[in-house]
């Protein structure tokens, strides 16, 4: 397993961009997971942690991709019909069969193995079959084929999928359905897979209580160490929810240190924003190191990463709307890399504003929105009324985030954004 060195999240700087992180996190993180086989019944969202090398043509010979006659292309009339008597008959899953003579056509089926000599397949809603001797001694008549089709009609050439020795699939992509499906289709029973991600999730702060139980005056439900489970389990990564800690260095910092035994990666959110009552900060810094980036996003307070032991730690903000938005931006890239899978980048598309829009310059700004489409088809972006950070159920009523960069400072109705739909990062 791969170490990480132990200030690889060291920073220097004052405002950090959002390049600048994702290029400090390329730099100086590596996968830390180990490798496993994976069935192919159980690939799907696995990391792929070698390329994959097909051993064989797919497919693996010539064949017809339609219903209907294979015929010599030489054999036939340039400017009028063709009559061929018919020599045999392939359907799929036959072989071959003998070399017919030429001047002859074969009734052969989709899937099935071109007959050696022959180059061009007929459709059968093409041709017209008529009774007569066909090739002696077959039964089988004749057909008549009408001018006009190309050399090679109809044809799927061995490899013309996938070439034997060529590399189908690339290590770090996580397998989708396809993918599984490739790797059956040149006989592989499974792949070799990185291990699933240990990650521990944790919440801080004394205001805290379970969903479930009663509500003590000043406390609020936990909502953001389920966010933050779900998120981690959809990325692959299995996760250990270590509950709720209160705002107390001595527990926080012997939780943490007991996660830091089993597990590759410790999240947390709330604590870390530097105010006194902020507890995170102490007990990670006591056990190993502590960075706070600020980025320049709004909404994002400072992400805090650091390492209890030689274990990643990262420390998200407890407001849970700039929890979503780091994760995205930081945690996910970050546990992309930790997991060795290849690191993708959100898809924007172009939207046209529904709303005016005033941002400081500097700073990249996500706006929640819905999305409809104008009578025209465009799609439209309509901004969701309130926009706190602390306003869960604007994550709930939107579908994505437009993305204003830096250099914006107002936007004008009508104008075209780049939007993110949440299906990009969920
Ligand atoms: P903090 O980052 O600890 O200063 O918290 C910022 C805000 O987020 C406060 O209003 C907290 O009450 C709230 N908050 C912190 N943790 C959570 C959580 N797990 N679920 C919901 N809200 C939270
Ligand atoms: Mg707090």
């Amino acid at each position: 397993m791969a170490q990480l060195s132990d200030d690889c999240f060291a920073f220097g700087g004052p405002l950090m961009t959002l390049e600048a992180a994702r290029d400090l996190l390329a730099e100086r993180l590596t996968a830390v997971t180990g490798v496993e086989r994976a069935a192919l019944g159980d690939a799907l969202g696995r990391v792929l942690a070698e390329d994959v090398v097909s051993p064989v043509s797919v497919p693996p010979h010539d064949n017809s991709a339609v219903d209907g006659y294979a015929v010599r292309f030489g054999d036939l009339s340039p400017d009028g019909d063709t009559v061929l008597p018919i020599a045999g008959r392939i359907a799929a899953g036959d072989g071959a069969g003998a070399v017919d003579p030429e001047g002859t056509a074969v009734r052969i089926f989709t899937g099935a193995p071109m007959p050696a000599g022959f180059d061009t397949v007929m459709m059968q809603e093409d041709c017209r079959e008529e009774p007569g001797p066909g090739v002696l001694g077959s039964g089988l008549g004749s057909v008549l084929i009408r001018p006009g089709i190309k050399r090679g009609a109809n044809l799927r050439k061995a490899g013309e999928d996938v070439g034997a020795g060529s590399v189908i699939l690339t290590a770090g992509r996580r397998l989708r359905p396809q993918d599984v499906g490739l790797l059956a289709a040149v006989g592989s029973t499974g792949a070799a897979v990185r291990a699933p991600l240990r990650v521990a999730v944790i919440s801080t702060g004394n205001e805290l209580a379970e969903p479930g139980s009663p509500l003590a005056p000043g406390a609020i439900y936990d909502a953001n160490r389920f966010i933050l489970s779900a998120l981690v389990r959809n990325m692959g990564a299995r996760v250990t929810d270590f509950g709720i800690l209160r705002d107390n260095p001595v527990e926080l910092r012997s939780a943490l240190e007991n996660a830091a035994k089993s597990h590759d990666l410790i999240v947390t959110t709330g604590g870390v924003s530097t105010g006194e009552e902020d507890h995170v900060k102490g007990a990670v810094e006591a056990s190993g190191g502590l960075h706070f980036w600020r980025l320049a996003i709004k909404p994002g307070r400072p992400v805090a990463l650091g390492q209890v032991r030689s274990v990643p730690f990262v420390g998200l903000p407890g407001n849970p709307v700039a929890a979503m938005v780091t994760f995205f931006c930081i945690a996910r890239p970050l546990i992309q890399r930790l997991s060795g899978e290849a690191v993708t980048e959100p898809a924007l598309f172009q939207v046209r504003a529904d709303f005016d829009y005033k941002k400081k310059e500097g700073r990249r700004e996500f706006v929640r929105v819905c999305l409809a489409r104008d009578a025209g088809g465009v799609p439209v972006a309509t901004k969701f009324p309130r926009d706190g950070a602390g306003i869960l159920s604007s994550m709930v009523g939107s579908d994505g985030l437009v993305v204003l960069s830096e250099d914006i400072t107002r936007l004008e109705r009508g104008s075209m954004v780049a939007y993110m739909p949440f299906s990009e990062v969920l």
